[in-house]
């Protein structure tokens, strides 16, 4: 999508951090982290959150998962713990609609958070 921020980071336009990337998934720092380990995870194909998932980009998100794994090694914080978050829609906070989990960890974290 040619005005969405993510898609201009996952193809260049835009600078990021990048921490890994597979053929099919980029991760990247959060300009704006809120722990000390802030890592946003997603989809090299544009899509705009869980809500929008339909038969042809579930099969691409198969991955998800494993790639986060990975991700978590990278970072160190497999053994240590880590959160993943999707905030899908306008209610829970999404700001940018580009599906994408926030990876966080590096520092004890509460729960319930408020
Ligand atoms: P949301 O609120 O949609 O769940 O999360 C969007 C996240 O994207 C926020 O945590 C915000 O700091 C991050 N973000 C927004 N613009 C940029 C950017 O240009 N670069 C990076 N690295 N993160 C961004
Ligand atoms: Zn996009």
């Amino acid at each position: 999508m040619s005005d969405c921020i993510f898609c201009k980071i996952v193809n260049g336009e835009i600078p990021s951090n990048k921490v890994l990337e597979n053929d099919k998934f980029y991760a990247f720092h959060d300009i704006s982290p809120v722990k000390k380990v802030h890592v946003l995870i997603v989809p090299k194909k544009h899509v705009a959150n869980i809500a929008h998932l339909t038969e042809k980009n579930e099969e691409y998100v198969d991955g998800f998962l494993p790639f986060v794994r990975d991700v978590a090694k990278e970072l160190g914080i497999s053994k240590s713990g880590y959160r993943l978050i999707f905030n899908t829609g306008s209610e829970a906070g999404q700001t940018v609609f580009h599906m994408h989990a926030h990876l966080l960890g590096g520092e004890p974290m509460g729960w319930p958070e408020v």
